[in-house]
């Protein structure tokens, strides 16, 4: 049956805010939009009125942690060490319905941290209906050179298992293809971390290890994320091919350059830096401590490079469900709302090379928020869901108010 939306506006954020504007959906994607009165609607299209409400595409966070629970409520080490599975993917089930119910209808999740394939079969119950959440893109596990990662500091003779999948030289080649007959649709690698003498962050994989990844997973209609914070991981993480970078914590203008030369977005990650520092004892309101001094430079460096910037928080370090907080520091750290707006959803689609998503036009899927303001005026206004359709179906709608 066919649902006519009647917002206040529609929000297209390849253009501009409509007022009076209609969204006609039928099953599970948008057939129409445009002004109410030019639009022809089934006498038994079902109607929703949202007064007073913004409506726009479901919003998209390119960079999750289902699995992950806020490291300021369980530590890293021991969801990885201590924490049994089932109990992390219970935790996963009720991350995802957060995340769906705040307005963020896909994620692309990038690694489960020590819980496997875990990740595959939640994408699969979501896909089946069997628990609600937001439509997935998975990696299975980080890929990350032998010794690099964690957890680490453990005698010689325990054999410690480690939060993402180690392997080192040409072997790259098999665990990419291992994981995408598990069904991984993104490959995650790590460019860089801190390990070696002092656990500083430097390169890990060799240039040509990463092209070994990037060329396997391209072969296998895969694309590649690189965990990538500084300028040397970044450089060898685009000159292998990779299609995004993350964090990019220390990033110049000359790597941005080239990023945006390549053609590489670039996810900035700018929550998971803030909840870091918070974890780490800033307040908020005291100057920003080094690190976030840092994140600000490195974001105004790829801005003045004209890289491509997707919306990606690394939700998992911090709560599901407020991945809307990245969108918040997109804007404070310069960008307008209608540009933040667009890295969550016509830019985070184009990442994803998913064209039926991110936009409201006649052929997508219906994955539809609403929220009461204007969004394109205060960002924050993303914070007031009302309304969330994902595929045609609706999975809030909060009574009038
Ligand atoms: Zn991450």
């Amino acid at each position: 049956m066919a649902i006519i939306i009647v917002p206040s506006a529609v929000l297209d954020p390849s253009s501009r805010l409509h007022a009076g504007w209609g969204v006609l959906v039928d099953r599970n994607r948008i057939v129409a939009t445009g002004p109410l009165d030019a639009l022809t609607i089934p006498p038994a299209a079902r109607r929703i009125e949202l007064r007073g409400m913004t409506l726009l595409p479901g919003l998209i966070d390119l960079h999750s942690h289902l699995l992950l629970h806020p490291y300021d409520r369980r530590s890293w080490n021991d969801q990885v060490l201590v924490d049994h599975e089932a109990l992390r993917v219970a935790r996963a089930t009720v991350a995802a319905a957060a995340t769906l119910h705040a307005g963020f209808t896909t994620l692309r999740d990038l690694g489960t941290e020590g819980a496997g394939t875990a990740d595959v079969g939640i994408k699969i119950a979501i896909e089946q209906g069997i628990i609600p959440g937001p439509r997935l893109a998975v990696s299975t596990r980080a890929i990350v050179a032998h010794g690099t990662y964690g957890p680490r500091g453990f005698a010689p003779n325990v054999a410690v298992p480690q939060g993402a999948q180690e392997t080192s030289g040409s072997d790259i080649v098999a665990v990419v293809r291992e994981q995408i007959a598990l069904g991984a649709d993104w490959i995650k690698v790590y460019a860089d971390y801190g390990w070696g003498r002092g656990s500083q962050p430097r390169p890990t994989f060799t240039i040509e290890e990463l092209a070994l990844a990037v060329g396997t997973a391209h072969d296998g209609g895969c694309l590649v994320a690189a965990h990538a914070s500084t300028i040397q991981g970044m450089r060898r993480a685009a000159g292998a091919g990779v299609d995004t970078i993350e964090h990019g914590n220390t990033g110049t203008r000359a790597i941005f350059d080239l990023l945006a030369e390549r053609g590489i977005a670039f996810c900035p990650t700018l929550a998971a830096s803030e909840a870091i520092a918070r974890y780490r004892g800033w307040n908020g309101v005291a100057p920003e401590p080094p690190s976030l001094v840092a994140k600000r430079a490195s974001f105004q460096a790829a801005r003045d490079a004209n890289v491509t910037i997707a919306n990606g928080s690394d939700a998992g370090v911090f709560s599901h469900g407020e991945n809307v907080r990245e969108l918040e520091l997109l804007v404070a750290y310069g960008m307008t709302p209608l540009e933040a707006i667009r890295a969550a959803t016509t830019i985070a689609a184009q990442t994803l090379r998913d064209e039926a998503i991110g936009a409201i036009r006649p052929g997508a899927l219906a994955d539809l928020v609403a929220v009461s303001g204007d969004p394109a005026a205060d960002i924050s206004a993303l914070r007031d869901v009302t309304f969330v359709m994902k595929g045609g179906t609706i999975h809030r709608h909060d009574a009038a108010r």
